[in-house]
């Protein structure tokens, strides 16, 4: 259904617009995507801001790493970055390579440093091998994107221990220790932004799991936050409401729900994932030096506290 396609934007996240008329109102089929799901495959397609993200020199020479960098939040976010003159390192699944080598040349076209670094986010051992790898092919690192999720909608009664201790272990303690490895490569000004969500605030009965982890992040958000702004590095959060990338297909929604993803937000619209890349841009760049354990909602209109 091709009208309904959010990729073909020809304005940029500058122009002045009605934001209930930027995106139209998506009703993706009610279909499951194997495993994490790729971008390459989503129908309608997501905008990631290829065509429609403008830099205006945000974050020129910073370094940067993103985990779940291939598709959804985190790519718009890559792509954003390079576009504000940062040098990327992107983490995903290696099934997920065909999306990380898509973002990977869309940084590179920007004459940015691209690098790739597959893995899973479970292996204890990964964060420090991932940090290491980031900083040899950046020559640095000085903001930390802690993105990558795991969202599957279940019946409480459903939550088997497997699922349990796999969205605790890719979802939180991937953080800390992703955090734990990256400290001793951050100088004073250097940025970490955790992806939280408004489920923090409003769980969903499906996603019990899920939720609790994403409220844990916003607390682990402000603590770390505290500890860190001594020496002058800031830890922020951003929360999304719906928006339309892999997870949500993939088994992050029950296929029945998909057909009305979004709509009950005040815009009555999904968001886009380049809609999100602004947050972290700015999170992220000097001018919120002042911002500190914040975490900043994008959600369409949904109360939070
Ligand atoms: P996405 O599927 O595009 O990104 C999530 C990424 O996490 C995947 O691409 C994958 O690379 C990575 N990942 C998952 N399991 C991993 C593992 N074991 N090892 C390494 N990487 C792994 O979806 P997204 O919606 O852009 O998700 C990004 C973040 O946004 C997640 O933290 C998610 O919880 C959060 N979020 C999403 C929404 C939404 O509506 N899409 C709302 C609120 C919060
Ligand atoms: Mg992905």
């Amino acid at each position: 259904m091709a009208s309904q396609d959010s990729d073909q934007t020809t304005t940029d996240q500058l122009a002045f617009q009605d934001p209930t008329k930027r995106y139209p109102v998506i009703s993706p089929p009610a279909e499951s995507l194997p495993g994490t799901g790729l971008d390459a495959e989503m129908t309608p397609k997501a905008d990631l801001g290829e065509k429609s993200y403008r830099g205006t020199g945000r974050l020129e020479g910073r370094k940067a790493l993103i985990t779940g960098g291939d598709s959804g939040i985190g790519a718009a976010t890559a792509i954003a970055f390079a576009r504000e003159g940062a040098d990327v390192a992107i983490t995903y699944l290696p099934e997920e390579e065909q999306d990380a080598q898509k973002v990977a040349e869309i940084i590179r076209a920007e004459g940015r440093t691209a690098a790739t670094l597959p893995g899973d986010l479970r292996d204890k051992a990964f964060a420090k091998e991932l940090v290491d790898g980031a900083v040899d092919q950046l020559g640095g690192l000085d903001i930390l994107v802690n993105n990558g999720g795991k969202q599957k909608a279940a019946e409480f009664e459903e939550i088997d221990d497997e699922q349990l201790e796999a969205t605790y272990d890719i979802n939180i303690l991937a953080m800390f220790r992703l955090v734990r490895a990256a400290l001793p490569h951050l100088e004073p000004g250097a940025t970490i932004i955790n992806t939280t969500s408004i489920q923090a605030y409003q769980p969903s009965p499906t996603l019990v799991d899920y939720a609790s982890t994403k409220a844990a992040i916003n607390n682990f958000t402000k603590g770390l936050a505290e500890a860190l702004a001594p020496k002058g590095i800031r830890v922020n959060g951003v929360a999304p409401g719906p928006i339309w990338t892999p997870l949500q297909p993939s088994g992050g929604q029950k296929p029945e729900d998909l057909p009305e993803f979004g709509q009950s937000t005040a815009l009555g619209r999904a968001g886009q994932p380049t809609e999100l890349a602004p947050a972290y841009v700015f999170l992220a760049s000097p001018e919120s030096s002042y911002v500190v354990g914040e975490t900043l909602n994008v959600n369409g209109g949904m109360p939070t506290p």
